[in-house]
């Protein structure tokens, strides 16, 4: 499975009734860019994955929560997600055969659902010139629709 976009998983998930403040910091997103999170956001980042190391669903969060950009995810904070969202990315680019065939259709199951392609790439964890890329391989075509973009489902789990 590429992604869960159910998350089914979430019933088994540790943090199930936590105060999500323990996941998301202000403006996280935003220190993430600039490659230098302060000593608070940082050890706030640590405090969350220190209590997700245990969680019965790390793997499937880490995975589904791949393109989120705020807070932590399978215990994984914003700036070790973007660098494995690129090594991600390649990868997608580099598959042939049936699975790149997945994820194309994936992709392309998405734009049917009206999602932009900002969105694709943030729920399969890919760069943005990736989800469009997988929507024009393997002899699909994208709807060429105005897309409305969707409100953003971050910080749900
Ligand atoms: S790994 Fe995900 S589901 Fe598990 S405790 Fe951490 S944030 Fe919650």
């Amino acid at each position: 499975m590429i992604v869960d976009l159910e998350k089914k998983w979430v019933i088994h998930a540790k943090c199930a009734g936590v105060d999500p403040e323990l996941f998301f910091t202000d403006h996280s997103a935003n220190v993430v860019y600039r490659n230098s999170p302060t000593r608070k956001v940082a050890s706030e980042w640590e405090k969350a994955k220190i209590f997700c190391a245990d969680c019965p669903v790390r793997r499937q969060c880490a995975r589904d929560g791949l393109g989120e950009m705020e807070g932590v995810w399978g215990g994984m904070d914003p700036a070790q997600r973007l660098v494995l969202r690129r090594t991600h990315s390649e990868k997608v680019r580099r598959l042939t055969g049936s699975l790149k065939k997945e994820y194309a259709k994936l992709a392309y199951d998405l734009r049917l659902r009206h999602l932009a392609y900002h969105d694709v790439a943030r729920i399969i964890g890919i760069g943005l010139s990736t989800a469009q890329y997988l929507c024009t391989t393997v002899g699909l075509s994208c709807p060429r629709t105005t897309l409305a973009r969707p409100r953003t489902t971050s910080g749900s789990r």
